[in-house]
């Protein structure tokens, strides 16, 4: 039944609006205006706060979440080393009780966070076959967002051939739909054979896109150039997997002919520089994807669930490294902003990034009171120093409330993290 949301300042992705209205239907944006010209009643007042496009996470790993906390052996010199002292040993330990609770957890925090959509890169290597159906039953079907799930394809625990079937089956299953899909997850070049590539080539058939790590440590890069005598993207360009809206998480460490062949492939480069600076790996050169007209998208790799605060260091990180305070800007945010939306629109069945009509209905209303005049031409200078500080008060995904005023509709959040605290001590025990 069409239901609508009322006296709110409203950013269509159009324009902004004083005092205005949307009227929802059947999951998408059915009718969107000035409050004047509302004809019919208003099922909820939003009392003058801010509606606009709910947000997309371009690269996350929801397995990492029971992970707040743990205390392992832990004395890395290298990025490889980080992932042999703590992620690896955590994944082996992941059954499906662990990655459906952790999924909730993570779920909660997104929801929080004012984020409909999640593109997840699973591991669970004693745990393959079903894992990305337990993840689609926790993050739609139970908290009631939107996923595109893969499984990370890799020669490190001899499961390949048991991968690529996830990835693949998944995929077929969820083919066309408009919460649910899939990729071909693949780890990073410096774990995966020329067999393994082959394999992956074969099954993605130039249709199934990859998500995939890029170069996110420099041992990556130098894997591929003394092991295979080329660049990590030309190795994969030479298998045939440069599938377009294939998703290149980092690219710390490429050069421009590797920015240049994601850039004509219509590949996206997922950023994380949060995860990037926590591990000591460097940081993108955002100007270097520019230049190659390269679209950029943002995720969090896993760490930290404020797109807010990611958006923040971005901005923050590029002037820095530009050494100018215009080598980024606002409307260069905007940018990542939409793309990261559009690749959502590339691999579910729906349009996303603007309250306006035939959209989908995914819907983040934020308690901010401009203290300043706010119109549609400053809007991201004050999504920049204000709005990514003020509370998300509710969530709609495909039409539906997601969480209000602060509470999640969809499920116990209190009782899932009463669970999930147990099912974590003895997780911890087993890493
Ligand atoms: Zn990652």
């Amino acid at each position: 039944m069409a239901y609508t949301l009322g006296n709110a300042v409203i950013y269509t992705g159009s324009e902004l609006l004083d005092k205005g209205y949307v009227t929802i239907d059947d999951r998408k944006i059915v009718e969107v205006g000035k409050m004047e010209s509302l004809r019919d009643h208003m099922d909820r007042d939003l009392h003058d706060m801010l509606v606009m496009p709910a947000w997309v996470n371009a690269h996350t790993h929801i397995y990492s979440t029971l992970a707040r906390g743990m205390n392992v052996e832990f004395h890395p010199l290298s990025f490889t080393q980080i992932l042999r002292q703590l992620w690896w040993r955590l994944d082996r330990a992941l059954g499906p009780e662990e990655i459906e609770i952790g999924a909730m957890v993570a779920a909660s925090e997104f929801i929080h966070n004012g984020i409909a959509t999640v593109f997840d890169h699973h591991a669970s290597p004693n745990f393959v076959k079903g894992s990305l159906e337990i993840l689609k039953r926790t993050i739609v079907d139970t908290a009631g967002m939107r996923g595109v799930f893969c499984y990370e394809t890799s020669d490190r625990n001899g499961k390949q051939r048991e991968s690529i079937e996830e990835n693949v089956n998944f995929y077929e299953v969820h083919k066309g739909e408009s919460k649910t899909s899939g990729m071909m997850g693949l780890h990073a070049s410096f774990t995966l054979s020329d067999e393994t590539l082959d394999a992956v080539s074969k099954a993605c058939d130039g249709k199934i896109p990859i998500h995939v790590h890029v170069a996110e440590g420099v041992e990556d890069e130098l894997d591929s150039i003394n092991s295979y005598d080329t660049k990590i993207i030309n190795r994969f360009e030479r298998h045939g997997i440069l599938i377009p809206n294939s998703i290149y998480a980092h690219c710390i460490h490429v050069d421009e002919d590797e920015v240049n062949a994601i850039s004509k492939s219509g590949g996206f480069i997922a950023i994380n520089i949060q995860s990037n600076m926590n591990n000591s790996v460097g940081i993108p050169n955002l100007a270097k994807f520019r230049k190659n007209r390269t679209k950029v998208v943002l995720g969090n790799d896993g760490f930290g669930f404020s797109p807010s605060f990611d958006l923040r260091l971005v901005l923050l990180s590029q002037r820095h490294l530009s050494e100018s305070p215009t080598g980024f800007s606002t409307p260069d945010l905007k940018e990542i902003i939409e793309n990261t939306h559009e690749l959502a629109s590339r691999h579910l069945n729906e349009r996303f990034g603007k309250i306006e009509r035939g959209y989908a209905a995914d819907i983040v209303v934020v308690d901010y009171s401009p203290p300043t005049p706010m119109t549609f031409d400053n809007f991201y200078d004050h999504l920049f120093f204000g709005i990514t500080e003020s509370t998300i008060d509710s969530l709609y995904v495909a039409g539906e409330p997601v969480m209000i005023n602060g509470k999640i509709k969809t499920f116990d959040e209190k009782e899932i993290k009463g669970e999930a605290r147990k099912v974590a001590m003895k997780l911890w025990e087993r890493v």
